[in-house]
């Protein structure tokens, strides 16, 4: 499916897919083909990729 626009995330290169998950745009380098996600949501589906994202399962006020 293609999409139009930017790359929500970069903003610098056009958007080739959508996020299944929260609906980002996102151009090919910032899209995870394997799962349907945006670069952002792929970070925290696999925990350990992201350094800013060590704490998700205590992440609550
Ligand atoms: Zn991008
Ligand atoms: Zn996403």
């Amino acid at each position: 499916m293609s999409v139009s626009g930017l790359c929500q995330i970069c903003e610098s290169r056009p958007a080739q897919e959508r996020c299944d998950n929260c609906g980002t745009l996102a151009c090919e380098q910032h899209y995870e083909r394997r799962l349907s996600l945006c670069a952002d949501c792929a970070a925290q589906a696999q925990p350990g990729k992201d350094p800013n994202s060590d704490d998700v399962d205590v992440h609550r006020f």
